[in-house]
């Protein structure tokens, strides 16, 4: 998938170091996987003689700054957003390894460490103009099929709408909160944390069981000669021309698989919607790879809710996130291969 080709899904892979306990513990074993970056390739090994080769549109290794990740995953998503199409940006992976270091960083200690949201709002705010512009955000988590708003814990199931004629999706239940600068963003999302913490300890669950789901609405009137170049049409006979984007960041729940065999009860469940809503996501972005007519959206909240950021003339961008190490070689395979299908 090209870059920034409307209707397919740029996949780049990251790996992210070992931490200080595989540092230790594996310290006398190989990582279970080794990147070529220039050639966007990735090695898996299945023993000790053998490899499997993948490719990707990017690979990023132990060493990519999380500048470097912004701008190969998110700028042409953010970019088009810009100019008035949707978009959509994920993490997939095994619950450790970096989507939310990915996507949600904050970078209160480091602005280098800021992750793809803070870095996407950075980029917005800079392009639009306030006294013309907006740009407002809703921040959601998707828990067992529903959708619950960050932003007021009292709204704990919202309803997902769509325009039958537009197939436009909104959620008219969910705070909308207009940022006009980046402090306000950066509280917004510790706020949302916050929520989504206490929402969880609550339900008794981990934030990993569920998705984390971040929408920005660009909203921005163009005089005409801006946007169509026209300068010798008398701008006051043309009106502004408005163009809406859509930015929906997702921190996917971990992709792991819980043994069924020895979870029950809540756990049981909680394995059977996150394996749902994977698996539908899985689909629509493989009858997009396919370029298939149908691509089945209904299946799941996951793909509702992106239903109008997905496909078309949106623009998808999917990293998938694995770790170094042998001990997840199984889990790292099944990542791998849910990003080689959606190419
Ligand atoms: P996930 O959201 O997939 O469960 P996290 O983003 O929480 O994983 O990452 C797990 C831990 O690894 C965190 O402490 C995080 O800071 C660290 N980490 C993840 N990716 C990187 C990276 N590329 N560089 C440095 N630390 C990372
Ligand atoms: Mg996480």
């Amino acid at each position: 998938a090209d870059a920034g080709v409307p209707g397919r899904v740029r996949v780049a892979v990251r790996l992210r170091p070992r931490n200080g306990e595989e540092m230790i513990a594996d310290a006398d074993f190989a990582d279970c996987v080794e990147l070529q970056p220039e050639l966007k390739r990735l090695k898996l090994r299945k023993n000790n003689w053998d490899t499997d080769t993948f490719e990707f549109d990017e690979v990023l290794t132990e060493y990519a700054s999380q500048k470097r990740v912004y701008e190969v995953v998110a700028k042409p998503v953010v970019e088009g957003v810009l100019d008035g199409y949707n978009g959509t940006i994920m993490a997939y992976g095994q619950t450790g390894t970096g989507k939310t270091y990915t996507l949600g960083q904050l970078g209160e200690e480091d602005v280098a460490d800021r992750g793809i949201m803070v870095r996407a709002m950075e980029d917005i705010l800079a392009e639009v103009s306030l006294e013309t512009d907006s740009i407002s955000v809703s921040y959601l988590q998707l828990y067992m099929e529903t959708v619950q708003d960050l932003l007021d814990p009292s709204n704990d199931n919202i309803a997902i709408v769509e325009d039958p004629k537009s197939g436009d999706v909104s959620l008219p239940g969910a705070t909308l909160v207009e940022i006009r600068d980046q402090q306000s963003f950066l509280e917004l999302l510790q706020l949302g944390e916050d929520h989504r913490f206490a929402a969880n300890t609550k339900l008794n669950t981990e934030s990993s069981r569920s998705h984390a789901i971040l929408m920005v609405n660009v909203r921005r009137s163009l005089k005409s000669s801006e946007s169509n170049g026209n300068s010798h049409m008398t701008k006051s006979l043309k009106p502004p021309v408005v163009r809406k984007g859509k930015l929906v960041v997702v921190d996917l729940a971990g992709s792991e698989r819980i043994n069924k065999s020895g979870s029950e009860g809540h756990t049981l469940e909680e394995a059977k919607s996150i394996n749902l809503s994977l698996s539908a996501l899985g689909k629509c972005i493989n009858a997009l790879a396919e370029n298939s007519s149908h691509v089945p959206f209904r299946d799941s909240k996951l793909t509702r809710l992106l239903r109008d950021s997905f496909g078309g003339t949106a623009r998808t961008s999917l990293v998938i996130t694995i770790g170094p190490s042998p001990r997840h070689r199984g889990e790292t395979t099944s990542t791998i291969m849910f990003g080689q299908r959606a190419m």
